[in-house]
């Protein structure tokens, strides 16, 4: 997947980035690959990863919490993709 960014048509590269989704009073941290712009660090997700994030926010407003793993450290949730 090769892509190039909109904001300034610079190149991307696929990256593991940090996505921090809250909602309802809880943070979920998730780990995922992105398409990262070189030039101005945009970050791009697929369609199917944004509609992902937003069932997680819906979750995590719904205090739906049962697919996420408590992380002691940070008292965030980590969720497995
Ligand atoms: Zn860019």
């Amino acid at each position: 997947m090769s892509e190039v960014c909109p904001m300034c048509c610079g190149q991307t590269v696929e990256k593991k980035v940090t996505r921090v989704i809250s909602g309802g009073g809880h943070t979920a941290t998730l780990e995922v690959q992105a398409e990262v712009c070189l030039e101005c660090g945009e970050k791009l997700y697929p369609a199917n990863m944004v509609r992902r994030f937003q069932e997680i926010k819906a979750k995590l407003e719904r205090q739906e919490l049962g697919d996420f793993i408590f992380t002691s450290q940070s008292k965030d949730f980590l969720m497995l993709v």
